[in-house]
């Protein structure tokens, strides 16, 4: 052909986002919008909801989305809506109240900081627990007075949504963030251009912007690199949670610890507590300790002060789960750093090995460890395994002597609560069950209301969710499950006369999901019961990287399709902060199966109490010391582990619970009266919300951590630092001189009237005396007899009994000890010096240990 039949080039399109402008009348609203306070206020979150409720879902609850999108038409009818403005009004008024509020300032300020924030639906800046976790207590924070700022980042992409293909498998979308339609706001320099915190990295700077997030009174900072000043190499770091390899995730750590405590600084903030939440957090510490050291103090003073006032919050149960480096890669990224505090690359590696001067890698936690003075696991249960976990590094004392402690989570009960719920406290137990919450008092109120209204407000949530099942997931289905008919039966198969049992959670593999359908005839008769019938609903991801657990998700999509359990067994796709609340707000029973001792805590069943619905669950973490509050007021498994062999337990733990579901729960919910409810059901609720609920709010875990870590460590802080740290000046000082003369101690004499290793009756006195060249610690050595219990070959610790300096010759001193034997049984014995100084908050923080 002569001519072309065309010739064009490449069209140039320009961008332009025509967002609406809000008429000065409204302005209250984009207030409203940039604060998540509206996600825990329910006049708020209802009001921009009704502001356009479809437009309201496909946003996915996002205010800042739903204002720019909103129609002219929409805009000029609400603002003739008295009753819309009027509410607008109110709720802008409670807002202004709300702020106008100080922080405290009889409790020390924090800075918390996290990889993950579950704050609300389109932020999606979290993954799970974790996350959800890290969200709820910075809004207790605000709720509570308390002055916190927290760190984290801003993902491009987050964590990913989840659809299933046709045969179950679990795709993962990674969907780019639009940040100018988010509720944040870029913090900007003084000529309006946005704020560059600048991050050495080796060899070049990381450029990050930051951006907050206004939580009530509560200011969350988070850090961003995807943009054009850093490397194609760099950008990525803040594109994905708990994406890329080994490298990024350094690279990531080293962003949030070192950029953290950067980006603090250059906003000007400085706050007394340092709180790592998880051990991803804890290259904060290093770059404290450096600005210590800058500011011209040695490096085990630095210590002193990053120490005493800093905390690590452990929630991973199991060595595995931690962050190790290989020391290549963290030479990589940390090699400067010696140079800067005076240290030698040994030291640092040392720093964050529990075996110093081995090959060990370098740990996250073990470092958090060595800087944090006090760490501290998230139930009884799981401080426990903590304890055990990190006896490691400090060999010189038992597990049972360690000073790790805990907090049990707990959960925002504004934020998790249906707001119908909350009306009904409001109205039945009065407003101080909000700003009481975590008084068992404030809540006795409910076992005084008629159970006929409880058995009201449960039938409105699970009703409320079933139409959300049915409106939410009906497009869904329809794409990914090929046959319309089989939709259409599960549709109508959800039955609000059910017992409906909610299981959603991730998928690891230790939540044991498939435990459910070990006997699939058994459970096939359980659901198919005419008279009693009860459906599952299941929902939760599997990490990209596990595919034992994405198998899982197929087992269990593959089961709901069987003609059997079809609309009987339901699979909800998506699991993220919409589904948990209608789920824990909508079933009746919530169901939890980890593997023990696993769960480190577990929230959501929290969540589930205080909206009347009770837990089923393995008694690990938080249930663990739930369950024991009141037994009539859910049900357990038992915390016996009858077989070493995973799989057999497995099994037995499926038996009990179908038998317990058969013999007890199912006949107990449908027990019904004359008018339709089970009345001992209602008491179990009732028993729940008063009895369990009140301990697991956030507001009980703020004030723990307070109690327990914030205030003692700010105390001793303090008393440190005053008068150019002095005391802490001394302590390292003293510190120095043991570690110098320590390997010099030497132990001249032990004698004792009685050999306790030969047959001894209970009640019998000896006295022993030990007699040790002090190389010149005569005054800084303490001794102490330590005594462990024999049992089945293994030992536990008893106790220690101190031994007293009877003489002091120049450097020899003379401890004696005169005792009695006390309890019957078989035991060991030993005895243990070390450096004793008063001033030292726990043994383990200066674990040096002599054995005689
Ligand atoms: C509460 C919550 C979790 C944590 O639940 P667990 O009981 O710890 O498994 C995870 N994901 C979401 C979306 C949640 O809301």
């Amino acid at each position: 052909m002569k001519l072309p039949v065309s010739k064009t080039n490449a069209p140039v399109w320009r961008d332009i986002t025509v967002k609406s402008v809000l008429p000065e009348a409204l302005k209250p609203l984009e207030t409203l919008s940039r604060n998540l306070w509206w996600v825990w206020n329910s006049a708020a979150k209802n009001l921009f909801r009704d502001l356009d409720a479809d437009l309201w879902r496909a946003t996915g609850e996002n205010p800042v989305m739903l204002l720019q999108q909103l129609s002219n038409e929409r805009l000029e009818e609400i603002m003739n809506d008295p009753e819309m403005m009027e509410r607008i009004k109110v709720v802008f008024d409670m807002f202004n109240d709300y702020m106008s509020k100080p922080m405290r300032k009889d409790i020390p300020s924090v800075s918390y900081f996290s990889m993950e924030y579950g704050l609300c639906n389109c932020l999606k800046i979290y993954s799970g627990g974790l996350g959800v976790l890290a969200g709820d207590y910075i809004k207790e924070a605000s709720d509570s007075c308390v002055d916190m700022t927290a760190i984290g980042f801003l993902y491009r992409y987050g964590y990913f949504t989840q659809s299933l293909s046709v045969d179950g498998q679990q795709i993962a979308n990674y969907e780019p963030q639009n940040f100018n339609q988010l509720p944040i706001e870029q913090m900007t320099d003084g000529n309006g251009h946005p704020m560059i915190l600048e991050v050495p990295f080796p060899g070049r700077i990381i450029y990050s912007h930051i951006w907050r997030v206004n939580v009530g009174r509560m200011k969350l900072y988070l850090l961003d690199t995807d943009f054009d000043m850093n490397s194609e190499w760099d950008r990525p770091i803040t594109h994905q949670l708990y994406g890329g390899d080994w490298e990024n995730r350094i690279k990531q750590e080293y962003l949030l610890g070192i950029g953290g405590v950067l980006a603090l600084k250059k906003l000007g903030i400085h706050n007394t507590i340092y709180h790592a939440n998880e051990g991803h957090a804890a290259l904060l510490n290093l770059q404290r300790l450096v600005d210590y050291v800058e500011k011209g103090l040695d490096f085990t003073t630095a210590l002193e002060l990053v120490r005493s006032s800093s905390l690590y919050t452990v929630h991973t149960p199991v060595p595995a789960g931690h962050d190790y480096f290989d020391e290549g890669l963290a030479h990589k990224y940390l090699n400067e750093f010696p140079g800067r505090l005076g240290i030698t690359w040994q030291d640092l590696m040392n720093m964050g090995r529990e075996n110093p001067d081995s090959q060990d890698r370098f740990s996250m936690s073990v470092f958090a460890l060595n800087t944090c003075q006090e760490a501290n696991g998230v139930s009884w249960l799981h401080g426990e395994v903590s304890k055990k976990m990190f006896a490691g590094v400090w060999k010189g004392y038992s597990w049972e002597e360690s000073h790790v402690g805990y907090v049990t989570n707990g959960v925002h009960m504004p934020t998790w609560a249906a707001s119908e719920w909350k009306s009904f406290y409001a109205e039945k137990l009065g407003d101080q069950v909000f700003s009481h919450q975590s008084d068992p008092k404030a809540w006795e109120g409910i076992f005084k209301v008629k159970d006929e209204e409880i058995w009201n407000m449960r039938t409105t949530m699970k009703n409320k969710f079933i139409n959300f099942v049915k409106r939410d997931f009906k497009a869904k289905w329809l794409a990914n499950q090929g046959d319309p008919s089989a939709v259409i039966k599960i549709l109508e198969r959800i039955n609000p006369n059910a017992l409906i049992i909610g299981f959603a959670r991730r998928f690891a593999t230790y939540k044991r999901a498939h435990l459910l359908f070990t006997d699939l005839d058994r459970l096939a008769r359980i659901v198919n019961n005419e008279q009693f019938p009860v459906q599952f609903i299941f929902s939760g991801k599997a990490h990209p990287a596990d595919g034992a657990g994405q198998g899982l998700i197929k087992r269990i999509t593959e089961i709901s399709r069987m003609p059997q359990f079809q609309g009987k067994i339901i699979f909800l796709e998506d699991y993220n902060m919409i589904v948990a609340k209608r789920l824990v707000t909508g079933v009746d029973i919530w169901l939890n199966t980890p593997t023990r001792p696993l769960e480190a805590s577990g929230t959501s069943g929290e969540k589930a109490e205080m909206n009347g619905v009770l837990n089923f669950s393995v008694l690990d973490g938080w249930w663990y010391e739930g369950y024991r509050l009141d037994e009539k007021a859910g049900w357990a498994l038992t915390d016996k582990r009858t077989f070493t062999d995973q799989s057999q337990q497995d099994k037995l733990d499926a038996a009990t619970i179908y038998s317990m579901l058969e013999n007890e729960i199912i006949p107990l919910y449908f027990a019904k009266n004359s008018k339709g409810y089970s009345p001992e059901w209602i008491q179990y609720i009732k028993r729940s919300i008063g009895h369990i609920a009140p301990q697991y709010t956030m507001q009980r875990m703020i004030e723990d951590y307070i109690e327990r870590f914030y205030e003692p460590e700010a105390k001793r802080f303090d008393k440190i630092s005053a008068d150019s740290f002095k005391l802490a000046k001394e302590i390292a000082a003293w510190k120095e001189k043991v570690a110098a003369a320590w390997d010099g101690v030497k132990v001249l004499e032990v004698s004792t009237d009685r050999d306790l290793s030969q047959h001894t009756n209970s009640g019998e006195a000896f006295t022993t005396t030990i007699k040790i060249d002090a190389n010149g610690l005569a005054d800084d050595l303490a001794l102490e007899l330590v005594i462990d219990k024999v049992h089945d070959n293994q030992e536990s610790r008893v106790g220690s009994v101190p031994f007293k300096v009877v003489s002091k010759d120049g450097n020899i001193v003379t401890f004696q000890l005169a005792d009695k034997l006390r309890d019957p049984g078989v035991f060991r014995y030993s005895y243990r010096l070390y450096p004793s100084n008063p001033e030292l908050p726990h043994r383990q923080d200066f674990a040096f240990v002599r054995w005689i």
